[in-house]
């Protein structure tokens, strides 16, 4: 098992012995505290033989966390230098394991493997940015888990819940505000684009929040921990690009009731009115009031228009 989480000495070290300096860009703030690691591991409800996609594992902080609760690990990172360390730090902590160049991916990400005596996958390093991965090497993972680099985290979680159906479970950290605007219900001040998006794919709750204190180097916001669970779309006749297209319109200009907002997708304002009373929803009322089903019934209304 793993010896130990890396703290912040250990974090440092690596650090320096690598040349690392995080960058801002990169949203390079990497966690220096197993308390916090233990916490998101156990908040995803991870279970031992589980396959766990990790976006972005930095200096494996998560990752040796993951590890360390039986799951098996394809992390994605866009750093070169951070994924070439990672293998070793790992190796470093759980003895026994052979490192394996992989044949790149279909995606062409190179891929590094970590196995175990029994020939069996403990570990897969693919270097790409995470936005760019349109297939994982290895059996379809369960979970996602990541503390997400800040300037992608809405794109990456959206992406993921898209691209991989096999996804069930996300626990992810993230910036405070972003976790309330992913979790907010229709009706609520943070309630907006990617409230309605992520409600497309999944129930969101955001389950704690995380001070600077357990990052290196200290970030200037908060960050929260949500946890999402895929559910079924809105069991309605229109696809997810009909309704996130009236979702970006009805958003774009916050201020305006939906009946102008609409205006443009629909063709006309009268067309809105029309799709947003047959749709049940009022042509007065504001994007921020109406739910993931609401919206979906309106661009099924669009589209019937269309077609
Ligand atoms: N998981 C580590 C931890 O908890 O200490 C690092 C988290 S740090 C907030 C974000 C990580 O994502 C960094 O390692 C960064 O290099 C990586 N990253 C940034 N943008 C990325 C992208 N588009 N695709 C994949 N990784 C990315």
């Amino acid at each position: 098992s793993v010896t130990s989480l890396l703290g912040p000495a250990q974090i440092r070290e690596l650090a320096e012995q690598a040349g690392i300096r995080p960058t801002k860009t990169l949203g390079q703030n990497f966690v220096i505290d197993a308390g916090t690691v233990r916490k998101i591991v156990r908040q995803a409800d991870v279970v031992v033989g589980e396959r766990v996609v990790e976006i972005g594992p930095g200096l494996g902080s998560l990752t040796l966390g993951l590890l360390e609760a039986g799951a098996d690990v394809v992390a994605v990172e866009i750093d070169p230098v951070l994924a070439r360390l990672l293998p070793t730090t790992v190796a470093r902590h759980l003895p026994g394991l052979e490192r394996v160049d992989d044949e790149p991916t279909a995606d062409g990400a190179p891929v590094v493997r970590l196995r175990d005596a029994e020939g069996h996958d403990r570990l897969t390093v693919v270097l790409s940015d995470a936005l760019d991965v349109h297939v994982l090497p290895g059996p379809p993972p369960t979970a996602l888990v990541a503390n997400l680099p800040y300037n992608v985290s809405v794109p990456v979680l959206l992406t993921f819940l898209e691209r991989f159906a096999s996804l069930e479970r996300l626990l992810v950290m993230v910036q405070a505000e972003v976790a309330d605007r992913v979790a907010a219900p229709p009706g609520s001040r943070t309630y907006g684009v990617p409230s309605v998006k992520a409600a497309w794919w999944a129930s969101a709750r955001r389950t704690a929040t995380v001070g600077r204190s357990v990052f290196w180097p200290v970030p200037n916001v908060d960050s929260a921990l949500v946890r999402l669970d895929r559910r079924e779309p809105p069991a309605i006749p229109v696809t997810r690009g009909e309704v996130f297209a009236v979702v970006d319109a009805a958003f774009a200009q916050r201020r305006k009731m939906l009946r102008s907002a609409l205006a443009g997708v629909a063709g006309s304002s009268e067309a809105a009115v029309t799709a947003l009373v047959a749709a049940g929803v009022d042509p007065q009322a504001r994007g921020e009031t109406v739910d993931v089903e609401g919206f979906a019934r309106v661009a099924a209304q669009l589209a019937v228009v269309a077609r």
